[in-house]
């Protein structure tokens, strides 16, 4: 007979069942990071409805490879890295973002890495993945908390930190979007860390669940992870489709593994993949090979991920000029921070209240700006004004 204690569920679902419970009329979801049109309702880009009508339903439903569609993986490389640099990369499709970090952390404990840093904080899953893939987890300083209406990278602690990580430890770094802060490394900033991350032998892995989401440019979002490719460091880069395709649950996502040796990574990585799901789902990475080998389909999604991009910017703007007037504080920091989530510097206990109200957020005050619309703008203010107050 079974005999188990409970099993404490995940914060972000957790959050969700509650608000689902909540019988009010007039509940708002500041939660899962999933992007909502202006309307409050879920978006099916319309490079993707013209991707599905070009795939058509009689599309075979044959076995991928264990590695994944030879061409969408080549067309993500070029997404991710400006060009396909064939000669040292080689890559392997995996269940989205999760599914990729998943195997790259697997891949990292089979071959004698002991320990992974990710940054404080950081997004919730990073722990649970590495634990779960046999790695001793710990975290690296991030943001300076000393002032929150001008929020900024603790570069020193950072690479203080980045330095006295013992030599082959892995680090999680998110290429763009940081999820929860919504603060990005500058470019300088980023120069250090390679250098940092050489000179300590890590084995890097980039976080890509956001590229298009944080600037509104794929290119631009992507600087991180050509800072790296040019360096010569060996690293691996993990893709998601998720949210800038609007893909959730379509699970397409990819890894790729920039080193000379990369060939005998990705099949100690298949090998992974076999032993855990075999392959690969088909129709996500249909969509997006059939987007982005598209030159028609491609400009689409680069409008679309942009205006996605840009209305969250537009409600940052509007969520500072109501807060700054509600409450009399600065809020220069929602609109400085970038992507689709805003550290808003609340205390558990304001965010309880909120929650009072109706209003969720996660318990670090981290509010989904994705999901903030002009209807429901005035009342999150308003809440969280009376909040604060
Ligand atoms: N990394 C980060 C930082 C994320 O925020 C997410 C999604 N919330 C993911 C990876 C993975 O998402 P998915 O598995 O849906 O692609």
């Amino acid at each position: 007979m079974f005999s188990l204690p409970p099993t404490p569920e995940d914060p972000v679902f957790a959050l969700n069942r509650l608000f689902n419970a909540d019988p009010s009329p007039t509940k708002i979801s500041c939660g899962i990071g999933a992007y909502r049109d202006n309307s409050g309702n879920p978006t099916v880009l319309s490079c993707v409805k013209k991707a599905k009508d070009l795939i058509g339903s009689s599309t075979q439903n044959e076995y991928l490879p264990i590695s994944g569609d030879a061409e969408f993986l080549s067309l993500s490389r070029e997404l991710c890295f400006g060009s396909d640099p064939s000669s040292n990369v080689s890559s392997i499709q995996s269940l989205s973002g999760t599914g990729g970090l998943y195997l790259s952390l697997k891949l990292l404990s089979q071959i004698g890495c002991k320990k992974v840093y990710a940054s404080n904080p950081t997004w919730g899953n990073h722990k649970s993945l590495s634990l779960n893939a046999g790695l001793e987890y710990s975290t690296y300083t991030y943001l300076d908390l000393t002032n929150l209406s001008s929020p900024s990278i603790d570069i020193t602690n950072f690479l203080s930190d980045l330095s006295s990580m013992p030599i082959n430890s892995a680090v999680i770094l998110q290429a763009c979007g940081h999820n929860p802060t919504g603060v990005d490394p500058t470019s300088e900033q980023w120069d250090m860390i390679v250098e940092k991350c050489r000179e300590r032998k890590l084995y890097v892995i980039m976080d890509n669940a956001y590229q298009g989401f944080a600037s509104g440019s794929p290119e631009s979002d992507s600087l991180s992870i050509r800072k790296f490719l040019s360096s010569g460091l060996d690293f691996l880069v993990c893709c998601s489709y998720a949210k800038n395709f609007g893909l959730y649950g379509q699970r397409v996502g990819a890894v790729h593994v920039v080193s000379a040796d990369s060939k005998n990574v990705v099949d100690a990585m298949k090998q992974i993949a076999r032993a855990t799901y075999s392959n690969p789902p088909k129709h996500g990475s249909d969509i997006v090979k059939t987007v982005l080998g598209s030159e028609e389909l491609k400009k689409d999604w680069v409008r679309e991920v942009g205006e996605m991009s840009e209305r969250i910017r537009e409600m940052r703007s509007k969520i500072r000029e109501k807060l700054e007037e509600t409450t009399g504080g600065s809020w220069k920091h929602v609109t400085d921070q970038i992507g689709m989530f805003s550290y808003t510097g609340l205390s558990k206990e304001q965010v309880m209240k909120c929650r009072e109200e109706s209003v969720y957020m996660l318990e670090s005050g981290r509010v989904s700006v994705a999901g903030v619309n002009e209807g429901n703008l005035e009342r999150i203010c308003d809440v969280i004004g009376r909040a604060v107050g």
